[in-house]
């Protein structure tokens, strides 16, 4: 039975990998393949369209299942189905032929998150076929620009915020299902993102009045970009706390790390000193705990003899929840300032909460984890460090959690926006039970 499933989902899984929906300001795909891809999904799910109210928001497509009792508050799935490019050359198996190879299906968006937007179509598909109707209003968003800027998911969560909505929990991809998350954690946990760092991208330039290279003064513009980065680099310089979802974490991940886990089972109390360590412990851990930085791209400088009048270095800053935007900037403007740099924001991403880890969607998407996923130890809270389309929806409900069901390794984490992304197959059944136990449960 679970065979005959598994090869069913497999190759609807497939047919959605292997239209290209690259959406990306220089490589993009043609609009005719995401308006095919979106004509996959109907033929894939008619079920579903047909108990849906659909709407199209700049190739966004939003749709309403409407549920039996009116009394409940409406909850939001959400997914998107654009990726970012792949170079062939780069891969083991080609990525946009969804070939089957070691228990795997290989393709780019098969974990992101094109396999995430299958799973929760694929259940709702299934029910609605059965005849089941949900208890609350299911409404499922699926982006075509979540890659690129989100300005299909602005657009529902605008056009929501307008009709006065609100959502009693808003599901998203985010964290998967890992062994040993940090290491010695030995064990397999369902890593549930409770909430994600914001976004800031800085510019900072160096100015001076240029000058020949045989005759160079101190201090000079590229000089003094790389003695910022370097003590930027060295130093701790944005404020270190222990947010309440990594306490709980660590505690969590602590009963399997035997010595060390006796230490962070105490997180909660210990708070600032033990975050103090943590990077060193786990860079993914540390960046969970203060905001950073990383720089990203640089320029200046026109002919090999001539000192640049002007230089500058772009940085990405990832924003904590303690610390916010307005404080972080302030930090980092006032050490630029010390060697002489301007600093100018140039894109900011909206700020988004936590969300509580005691409340009614992580319980639920626990109990899911639980009950249909074999083979997971425990499952634990976690701030997310990249982005994620539910930060546009903070403002519709108080709990946005961002999870996936799918259980992956190592290399297959790396393979996210890297080469070689799979997801394995006996993963599909677990993945759509998992959706199914939350439609039944809404
Ligand atoms: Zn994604």
């Amino acid at each position: 039975m679970d065979k005959e499933r598994q090869d069913k989902y497999i190759e609807h899984l497939q047919k959605m990998i292997r239209i290209e929906t690259v959406s990306d300001p220089d490589c993009g795909s043609s609009a005719e393949n995401f308006a095919e891809f979106r004509a996959l999904l109907w033929e894939l799910f008619p079920a579903l369209k047909e108990v849906c109210e659909l709407r199209e928001f700049d190739g966004a497509l939003l749709l309403k299942w409407k549920g039996s009792d009116p009394t409940r508050m409406p909850v939001l799935f959400m997914n998107h189905y654009d990726v970012v490019p792949a170079r062939a050359e780069d891969w083991k198996h080609p990525p946009f032929a969804a070939e089957i190879a070691e228990g795997k299906i290989w393709g780019r968006g098969t974990l992101d998150d094109k396999g995430g937007l299958w799973a929760m179509f694929e259940a709702a598909n299934e029910l609605a076929s059965e005849g089941f109707v949900p208890a609350a209003d299911i409404w499922f968003e699926a982006d075509s620009t979540e890659e690129t800027f989100g300005t299909g998911a602005q657009a529902v969560a605008s056009w929501m915020q307008e009709q006065g909505m609100r959502f009693g929990m808003v599901l998203d991809e985010g964290g998967d299902i890992v062994r040993e998350p940090i290491s010695g954690a030995k064990g397999t946990f369902a890593m549930i993102g409770v909430g994600e760092k914001s976004v800031v991208n800085l510019k900072f330039t160096a100015r001076s009045s240029g000058g020949h290279a045989s005759t160079p003064e101190k201090n000079t513009p590229l000089a003094r970009l790389g003695k910022f980065m370097a003590y930027v680099d060295r130093h701790q310089v944005f404020d270190v706390d222990m947010p309440q979802p990594v306490a709980e974490m660590l505690k969590i991940l602590g009963q399997y790390m035997g010595r060390t886990g006796k230490v962070l089972d105490r997180a909660g109390k210990r708070g600032k000193a033990l975050a103090r360590m943590l990077p060193a412990l786990s860079p993914a851990a540390g960046a969970m705990v203060s905001t950073t930085i990383a720089f990203t791209m640089c320029g200046g400088g026109e002919a090999v003899n001539v000192i640049p009048s002007e230089a500058w270095v772009i940085g990405d800053m990832r924003c904590s929840h303690h610390q916010g935007q307005e404080s972080s900037i302030k930090a980092i403007t006032k050490i630029a300032r010390k060697f002489g740099l301007e600093t100018e924001v140039i894109q900011r991403e909206p700020e988004s909460r936590l969300s509580d880890f005691r409340g009614n969607a992580f319980l639920l998407v626990r109990q899911a984890v639980k009950t249909c996923v074999p083979g997971v130890d425990d499952c634990t809270p976690y701030i997310m460090t990249g982005g994620s389309d539910a930060r546009f929806f903070d403002k519709l409900s108080d709990q946005c959690i961002r999870f996936l069901p799918f259980t992956i390794d190592a290399d297959q984490l790396d393979s996210i926006h890297g080469i070689n992304e799979c997801v394995s197959t006996d993963t599909l059944v677990p993945a759509v039970d998992y959706y199914r136990f939350l439609y039944q449960h809404v």
